[in-house]
């Protein structure tokens, strides 16, 4: 191993002899996205180097509540049981939403009933309350079981493109100098501030900083206050401060987020809450949102972060793609950030993969951002609504967007790009439909029907292409090499995937539709719109 920067050679062959090591994908974060976009590629068979300055994973709880594309990306991945398992052990599993005057005080309104509610029939999962810092080593633990290598304590300090691929230097914080790793292509999942986003020049739309918040992490028996309250999230709306409480299920530990101080909202020092913050002043915010001094609590940590809602101009440049909050940070509310997140994961792994192993050409990458960027953006609209509404309403909701409701969010998105075939249906250009319209459109998440011995369609998927068809003619004997093809004999499935018994579905290894024929189709065709989506010859349509 070098100790110091090597000289800065003239070419890129030169360069690349230089190299100290060299790798198909080195990611940028080891945290919560970092670590998904490794699993996933390991997942497909390649290879990563993930570096992350931290010593370890996510030392606080951060994101908590988990969605069903989350939910199933775990399920895929062989972790769903463990993360449920995880997740009972802090949490009720049919937590709700609400707000309150303060833990003591009166109930102000419900948002959420019950975390699950109306989910039944759409996935063979569910959503889950579990913690980002027992999350994590989970993740941490399946990437490397599949062949990922993680490297902490470990600092991208220089990163220069060309056409080959992308050289970057990291740095060893305990000390071992500096040295260069060659990589083809490299994920930048290192959070909101993103030097990576920063050195590619790329920058941030949306609406800004919202707030100086805290999170305030604590003990305290909570437990005789929250009576027979459904405990998930607890909104916290009293004239002195506005946020949110995480509680575990014993009701003894768990964090307050702080957004606003004082009675006027609109005033800017109400938005500026880690300003100037003391031990007796977080002390005293703690105590009036538990709203009783008979409720003493002890104050464990104070994290102090910005609740912003922006997306990336761009989610990529050349060979470096930004996944995460290096691509869109949006406050906690409705839970989005995380989730977006390890949607940006799924989409781009299969992509790397299929593009790294020879089995599809560069642009396919191209459509990560046409598939992803709208969406980022328009998550960026849900959770500003979500922290508009929720937490400051007086400062305005002339601009907010109308919600869309968490399922459709979760289950029912619409991607448009050349990795994704229409089928000449009606198109509005609409971004989301309820998962109940969807039907197997493309560019939408492939649906869940109920296959014999408890599992779900959704389980075919994650690993590669599939072929779908009702029972009819052999259907392997329809699909290309590389398609893993499956006759479905199951109750609901023609109506689900909006096909005739002669028609068949695409789906990519991400779990989304990417070319179906409704009525009867030829092998070539089905063979024409896998190299589309693959970006080896172009089709059409
Ligand atoms: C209070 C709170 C509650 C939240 N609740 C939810 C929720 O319920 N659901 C949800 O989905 N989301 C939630 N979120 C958001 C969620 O925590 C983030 O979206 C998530 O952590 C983003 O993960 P990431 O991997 O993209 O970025 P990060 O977790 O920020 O990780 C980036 C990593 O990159 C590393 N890094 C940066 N630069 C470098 C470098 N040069 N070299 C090496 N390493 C580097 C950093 O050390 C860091 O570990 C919440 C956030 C907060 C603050």
């Amino acid at each position: 191993m070098r100790s110091t920067r090597p000289p800065a050679p003239d070419s890129a062959e030169e360069r690349a002899k230089l190299m100290d090591e060299e790798i198909e994908v080195l990611i940028i974060g080891g945290s919560l996205v970092g670590l998904t976009t490794a699993m996933l590629l390991g997942q497909h068979g390649v290879p990563s180097l993930s570096v992350e300055r931290h010593p370890g994973t996510a030392i606080h709880p951060r994101a908590g509540h988990f969605q069903l594309g989350t939910t199933e990306m775990l399920r895929q991945c062989g972790l769903e049981d463990a993360v449920r398992a995880a997740s009972l052990r802090t949490y009720h599993p049919t937590g709700g939403i609400v707000a309150v005057e303060s833990l003591a005080g009166r109930e102000l309104a419900t948002y959420v009933k019950e975390l699950n509610e109306g989910v039944e029939g759409f996935s063979p999962t569910v959503r889950v309350f579990v913690n980002q810092d027992v999350l994590e080593p989970i993740l941490r633990e399946r990437a490397v079981e599949f062949g990922a290598s993680v490297r902490n304590r470990t600092e991208v300090v220089g990163l220069e493109q060309d056409d080959d691929g992308v050289t970057v230097t990291l740095r060893d914080l305990d000390g071992g100098g500096e040295r260069t790793v060659r990589a083809r292509y490299v994920v930048a999942a290192d959070g909101n501030r993103s030097p990576t986003r920063a050195r590619l020049g790329i920058g941030m739309e949306g609406y800004g900083e919202l707030s100086r918040s805290i999170t305030i992490y604590f003990r305290a028996d909570c437990a005789p206050l929250l009576r027979d309250r459904n405990q998930g999230v607890l909104y916290v709306h009293n004239p002195r401060l506005r946020g949110f409480f995480r509680l575990d299920r014993s009701g003894g530990t768990g964090f307050l987020v702080i957004n606003t101080v004082g009675e006027d909202v609109t005033r800017p020092e109400a938005v500026s809450v880690s300003d100037d913050l003391t031990e007796e002043r977080v002390g005293e915010l703690l105590q009036t949102a538990i709203g009783t001094p008979d409720v003493p609590a002890e104050v464990l940590d104070v994290a102090h972060w910005r609740a912003e809602s922006n997306v990336a101009t761009r989610l990529s440049e050349g060979r470096v793609f930004l996944a995460g909050d290096a691509a869109h940070v949006v406050p906690p509310n409705g839970g989005f950030g995380g989730n977006a997140g390890i949607l940006d994961a799924r989409n781009l792994a299969w992509k790397l993969a299929a593009v790294v192993k020879g089995e599809a050409g560069p642009a396919l990458l191209e459509t990560y951002d046409a598939e992803r960027h709208p969406l980022s953006r328009l998550i960026v609209e849900q959770a500003y609504a979500r922290y508009a509404t929720r937490v400051v309403p007086e400062r305005g909701t002339d601009d907010v967007e109308p919600f869309i409701d968490d399922l459709t969010i979760e289950l029912g998105l619409v991607m448009r790009s050349r990795a994704v075939v229409a089928d000449g249906g009606p198109d509005d250009g609409a971004l989301h439909m309820h998962p109940s319209e969807v039907r197997g459109r493309p560019g939408t998440r492939a649906p869940h029907v109920v296959l014999a011995g408890d599992r779900s369609t959704i389980d075919l998927f994650g690993r590669g292409f599939v072929l779908l068809r009702a029972p009819g003619p052999a259907a392997d004997e329809w699909a290309p090499p590389g398609v893993e093809a499956h006759v479905i004999d199951a109750e609901g499935f023609a109506d689900a995937y909006g096909v005739s018994p002669e028609g068949a579905s695409l789906v990519r290894p991400d779990g989304i539709v990417g070319w179906r024929s409704v009525g009867a189709f030829d092998r070539d065709e089905l063979s024409r719109a896998l190299a589309s989506i693959l970006a080896l010859e172009t089709v059409s349509t």
